[in-house]
């Protein structure tokens, strides 16, 4: 399997592809922004990569220009989400043990409340 590739088994592979639908808010040639089916906050997009990549360590190791591509976007739609002043989290849960259920990289992007810390 060559990286980046698309897997015919990956919920978001088969969103980019289309073939999944989603709430897309923002999209460019390299990035996908859609709402979170389970919304854990007044705003919860996820940001993903088109690109397939397990998590975000495979993704830094193996595109980082990618990574910050998708840091970049994320604080985009923050803004453009009118959630940047306030103050948001972006999340990469990274593992079963840490709560990642889809193995295709994806930034939570969460704001539009107040969010404790630490985290659960
Ligand atoms: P993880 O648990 O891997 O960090 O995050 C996966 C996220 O994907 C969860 O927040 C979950 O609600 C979301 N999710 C799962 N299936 C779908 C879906 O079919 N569509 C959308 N928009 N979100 C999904």
């Amino acid at each position: 399997m060559a990286a980046g590739e698309p897997q015919a088994d990956c919920l978001f592979c088969k969103i980019v592809a289309g073939d999944v639908p989603a709430t897309v808010v923002h999209e460019t040639k390299d990035v996908v922004a859609f709402r979170d089916i389970n919304p854990q906050a007044p705003t919860h997009i996820l940001v993903i990569p088109r690109a397939h990549y397990p998590n975000a360590g495979d993704l830094g190791a193996n595109a980082p220009d990618l990574a910050g591509t998708l840091l970049a976007e994320a604080a985009s739609v923050a803004a453009a989400e009118d959630i940047a002043d306030s103050g948001y989290r972006i999340v990469f849960n990274t593992g079963a043990g840490a709560g990642q259920t889809v193995f295709h990289v994806h930034a939570h992007l969460l704001g539009g409340r107040g969010l404790s810390w630490p985290p659960g």
